[in-house]
């Protein structure tokens, strides 16, 4: 059932897009060839993605890093009718149903987008806003606002994180409080993607006085709601075609069927949600670290100093190994922890692993690679200055590195007790 599934999906993507498979760059030939990993499907479905980047995406970036936003809604509805947006989710809901290796075959491909803004506000929808709708979310809340997301109809966002409660989730302050069949909200949400452009945010939040890990909700507010404030959009280093806010609520009704699963699950709901949102994070390096190491040694190539190229100095050429050596490290750890996650094993020790490497690999490479642009690596024009810009938040977003260090110090059975005094 599965397979014939999987073929009609590829026989459609390829029906709609039923001109030439990329063949020609070194990138489609790495997607080619996909280290052994990745099965025909995946490629197929890769290489219609890539097609997508580079006729929706690519050709308008420059204007969105400018504006600080993107046409969520246009390129949601695109995306959503090539079926792209619910890759794994349930088929009744309109997803695809396929495992989460298709899924991660997707966004390797979508980091062929010459900024990666636009790859964390469509990864906003995909990998940290709908996962807790569709895992945990009663039928009403997946009819309402899971199968529109996955159908590119609305956009969504994710609000975990406050002003005063970012890497500590347990110290959140917004609040709901019962009324009748509603909940009233009050409260702030801080560095949200999406915040602008969504239609509706699931925001985690206290709904009872318990202990802090057993005493909050994911509810879902249509952001309409009276009461729904945006302050300005947040002005950033990178990633800055990704619009990102700040939302206050004042008195929000909402009805409390909109609590996601079990009311006052919401934290444990959370932390299983994290772990798709950090393995996204991390796949979301590889194509432009890939790109990077290319387009220098390009670069380095042609470019000539003291009578000969950059590239042949022994320093820059054993560099950029060294650089693709840790990337090929990354991509290995990433393609395990995607088995074990599959496998339905806990993957959070080897997640933690992939999301603080893929931040470290792209911090070294983007920093490297921009060293043997001179000049130029420190103007605008190139992918690797946009590059050392927006993957500087991968080791902050979604769980500093000092947050995942702490849970593989868990892990490890070496992460000192909390004494209670
Ligand atoms: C562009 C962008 C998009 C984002 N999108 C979203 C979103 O859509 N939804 C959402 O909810 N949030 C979002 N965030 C928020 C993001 O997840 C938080 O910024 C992140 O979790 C860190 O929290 P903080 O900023 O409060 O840092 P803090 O908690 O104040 O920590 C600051 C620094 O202290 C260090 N640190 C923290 N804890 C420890 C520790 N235990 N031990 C040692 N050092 C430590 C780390 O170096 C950390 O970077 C986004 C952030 C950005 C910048």
């Amino acid at each position: 059932m599965r397979a014939v599934f999987q073929a009609s999906y590829a026989s459609r993507l390829l029906k709609i897009y039923s001109r030439r498979i990329y063949t020609a760059s070194g990138y489609s030939t790495a997607i080619q060839e996909n280290y052994g990993y990745y099965e025909s499907d995946q490629i197929q479905l890769q290489n219609v993605v890539k097609k997508l980047v580079d006729t929706e995406i690519n050709p308008h970036v420059e204007e969105w890093e400018r504006d600080g936003c993107w046409p969520a809604r246009s390129l949601m509805k695109k995306f959503g009718s090539a079926g792209l947006l619910g890759i794994s989710k349930p088929v009744e809901y309109g997803g695809l149903g396929l495992d989460y290796k298709y899924h991660a075959a997707y966004i390797e491909a979508l980091g062929h987008g010459r900024a990666c803004g636009v790859l964390l506000g469509m990864g906003a929808q995909t990998d940290i806003a709908t996962p807790p709708l569709a895992n945990f979310g009663s039928d009403y809340i997946k009819r309402e606002f899971l199968a529109p997301s996955i159908a590119g109809d609305l956009v969504g966002c994710l609000g975990i994180s406050e002003a005063g409660a970012g890497s500590d989730v347990a110290g959140l302050k917004t609040s709901a409080r019962s009324q009748g069949d509603d909940l009233i909200i009050n409260g702030h949400k801080m560095w949200i993607t999406n915040a602008w452009c969504a239609d509706w945010i699931v925001l985690l939040c206290n709904t009872s006085h318990g202990p802090a890990h057993r005493n909050k909700s994911l509810v879902v507010v249509p952001m309409k709601s009276p009461g729904v404030h945006l302050a300005k959009r947040l002005d950033k280093l990178g990633m800055k075609s990704s619009d990102t806010g700040q939302i206050f609520f004042d008195e929000v009704r909402v009805p409390a069927k909109n609590i996601v699963g079990e009311e006052n699950l919401g934290f444990t709901y959370q932390m299983l949600g994290f772990q798709p949102e950090r393995l996204a994070l991390a796949l979301m390096v590889l194509t432009p670290l890939e790109l990077c190491i290319q387009e220098t040694i390009a670069y380095t190539r042609e470019r000539k100093a003291f009578g000969k190229p950059l590239l042949d100095n022994q320093f820059i050429h054993f560099r950029l190994a060294e650089l693709q050596t840790e990337l090929e490290c990354l991509r290995s750890l990433i393609y395990r922890s995607i088995d074990q996650f599959i496998g339905g094993k806990d993957a959070t020790n080897l997640v933690s692993m992939c999301k603080l490497k893929a931040g470290r690999v792209a911090r070294e490479v983007t920093d490297a690679c921009l060293q043997f642009w001179g000049g130029m690596g420190f103007t605008n024009e190139v992918l690797v200055s946009q590059m050392y810009r927006d993957l500087r938040l991968i080791s902050i977003g979604g769980g500093a590195d000092e947050v995942m260090l702490g849970v593989i110090c868990k892990y490890m059975g070496i992460l000192p007790k909390i004494v209670k005094k």
